[in-house]
């Protein structure tokens, strides 16, 4: 299952009963959130000569047009020389020009910035949502304003209590934990609370681990929720510095997608270039970021243990890089190391914690580990994983080093994930599919964090059934989601009497061709209607009977076609896990669901007539659209 699966969609309407259902509540969690972002998500400036504060990251484009437009008859030259096959020439010119758009991003041999650079003033009265939303000019991009301003707007936490942590990403973990540990002691000034929550993604949850090391003790925190944390590192910066970067398209091109929720045919254009070509170009700009990056504390602080020996010793002096060695050195001999036991520590501690990883994706720059597209799931989680595109034998009921309790499943749908290795087997939660960090672009993950950090319904995976330890992707770009009507998602049981299709597509209606299935002696019956609206689910029932197969595992391919827009043919596939005796089931399987359309089995004929009627109908308005769109034009 290379791209990995899935989709669901947004009910706006239970969001907003939900929202107005919980504002509702008076017993609110007071205690401030502190949002931590990831690497390079925050705002750097700097002094021009007229003494104003500039933006020096993230570069502005649309500002340094001018810088654009001297290095394009380079890029171009260099582009029509990539196409003769010299893709690293091509690398080299991309990386001058990052090079002229963030000229001050360079640091010292000792990790300290050549030029005077500072992120934006973490003061809390001024890195509130409450000011932020109020604020005429944006000093600086806000990375996960989204999840923010969701919190805030469904009444989860008032938008003077959410405060967003600003650090210079170019800095060790080491020394940003202490950054944080300043910031959290001025909250609690502030707002005049005893303890506050963190909310770290993926960087960010790294500093917030390595803050918790070593200031647990300080009592300052309630609760610790992580996105994606690296707290194992990647191998990221190894791939990049030593040019050994091999790319993976497919999934790189995903996260666009992703994070504009809808698909384009990018996916299917570039699949005709050799992707040896993007390898060779990234692998060309390597030098450049050797020259960029190379003093970066931070580059170091994410790269896992694995790794870490071997890049220090290749890119850094005993000299003159020893303070980036020596913090360095205990972050991946001390900090590192004990994550679970820093973690369980916490919980003993009266901290809760809640780790959310995604899975089920290749490593972008390279590797056979199963994956966010960043960061390995067992760096993330310390759970084991297959191969990426593997998957454990049917039957394997997991190592249990970490949960041996029999009547637990930790073992993913898919087949991938061995939970019951985790670090908190009880407090992990996995989305198949989903990109690094990119939870605030889906409802479920957008939910997971809401839900976790915000209030005290889910103590464990084991709390709500619609918040099972492994979700497949619900991300509007993946077309369709998928599950059997009364079982988890990613489960059949016997309880099961029909199969739930969702059009997660923001804009598109969709019309589902076919459904089959390989792993058991079962065939769908496609309703008459099945062309589906934007959120649309369609219920198809089944004969045969998947808890009698020889397999445990069953995977379904829901085959569709997109109708306003020029489309292929599209098919996604769904990995099941078959629960073949209905006495052993996990906890709580059944899951509410509500059908908006769909079934015609067992109509009466002229019900069934007039359904196919407006099938038909259907299609005409469809193609009526389709005339209508610029797709049309586009093809005339
Ligand atoms: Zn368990």
């Amino acid at each position: 299952m290379k791209k990995a699966l899935c989709l669901l969609l947004s009910l706006v309407m239970v969001f907003s009963m939900t929202g107005v259902a919980f504002a509702e509540k008076t017993d609110k969690n007071e205690n401030p959130i502190i949002i931590i972002p990831g690497f390079m998500q925050t705002t750097l400036l700097s002094e021009n000569e007229k003494g104003e504060a500039e933006k020096v990251w993230l570069p502005d484009f649309f500002e340094k047009l001018d810088i654009i437009g001297k290095s394009l008859p380079e890029i171009l030259l260099s582009f029509v020389s990539a196409m003769a096959d010299k893709p690293e020439k091509l690398g080299t010119e991309l990386m001058e020009l990052i090079n002229d758009l963030a000229p001050k991003m360079v640091c010292n041999p000792d990790g300290t910035s050549v030029h005077p650079v500072f992120h934006l003033e973490n003061d809390p009265a001024k890195r509130n949502m409450a000011f932020i939303k109020g604020e005429k000019e944006k000093p600086g991009m806000l990375a996960y304003y989204t999840f923010a301003n969701y919190i805030c707007e469904k009444g989860y936490a008032d938008a003077d209590n959410v405060f967003i942590f600003e650090y210079d990403g170019r800095m060790d973990a080491l020394f940003l934990a202490e950054n944080l540990r300043d910031f959290i002691k001025d909250v609690k000034a502030y707002t005049g609370k005893d303890k506050v929550r963190l909310f770290g993604v993926s960087y960010g949850g790294q500093i917030a681990e390595t803050y918790l090391h070593f200031y647990m003790n300080d009592n300052d925190v309630e609760k610790a929720v992580f996105n994606v944390p690296s707290f194992g590192g990647t191998n990221f910066g190894h791939r990049i510095l030593n040019g050994s970067v091999e790319f993976a398209l497919d999934d790189v091109m995903d996260i666009i997608e992703s994070i504009t929720g809808s698909d384009t045919e990018f996916n299917r254009i570039l699949k005709d270039v050799d992707p040896e070509f993007f390898s060779r170009t990234l692998n060309g700009i390597t030098e450049g970021i050797r020259a960029f990056a190379k003093y970066w504390g931070s580059v170091y602080s994410l790269t896992s243990v694995e790794y870490y020996d071997e890049l220090k010793n290749q890119f850094l002096d005993e000299k003159e890089s020893a303070e980036i060695i020596r913090r360095n050195d205990i972050i991946h001999y001390e900090v590192m190391p004990k994550v679970g036991e820093t973690l369980r520590k916490c919980i003993d501690e009266g901290i809760y914690i809640a780790v959310h990883a995604a899975s089920g994706l290749q490593l972008a720059l390279g590797g056979e580990e199963n994956s966010d597209l960043l960061l390995s799931v067992k760096d993330v989680t310390g759970a084991t994983t297959t191969l990426f595109g593997e998957r454990y034998k049917d039957g394997y009921k997991g190592a249990g080093t970490a949960c041996s309790d029999k009547s637990h499943n930790h073992i993913s749908p898919s087949g991938e994930v061995d939970a019951s290795t985790a670090y908190l087997p009880e407090n992990t939660w996995f989305v198949d599919g989903q990109h690094h960090a990119m939870f605030q672009y889906e409802n479920y993950g957008l939910n997971l964090a809401a839900k976790t950090l915000c209030t005290d319904e889910l103590k464990d995976v084991h709390s709500d059934p619609d918040y099972p330890q492994f979700r497949v992707s619900d991300n509007p770009h993946r077309g369709v989601y998928a599950e059997f009507d009364n079982s988890t998602s990613g489960f059949i049981s016997e309880k099961d009497g029909a199969f739930i299709i969702e059009n997660t597509y923001k804009n598109n209606k969709i019309r589902i061709l076919s459904v089959t299935v390989k792993g058991a002696d079962v065939s769908f019956d496609l309703p008459f209607k099945r062309t589906l609206s934007p959120g649309e689910k369609l219920k198809v029932g089944f004969d045969g009977d998947f808890t009698k197969a020889a397999s445990s595992k069953a995977s379904v391919k829901v085959k569709y076609v997109k109708l306003d827009n020029i489309s292929h043919i599209t098919d996604r596939k769904f990995d099941f896990t078959v629960l073949k005796e209905y006495e052993n089931d996990i906890d709580n399987l059944t899951v509410k669901n509500e059908l908006y359309c769909g079934d015609s089995s067992g109509m009466p004929v002229l019900k069934r007539a007039a359904v196919t009627l407006i099938n038909i109908l259907d299609i005409i308005f469809v193609l009526i659209d389709f005339i209508g769109s610029d797709a049309f034009r586009y093809l005339l």
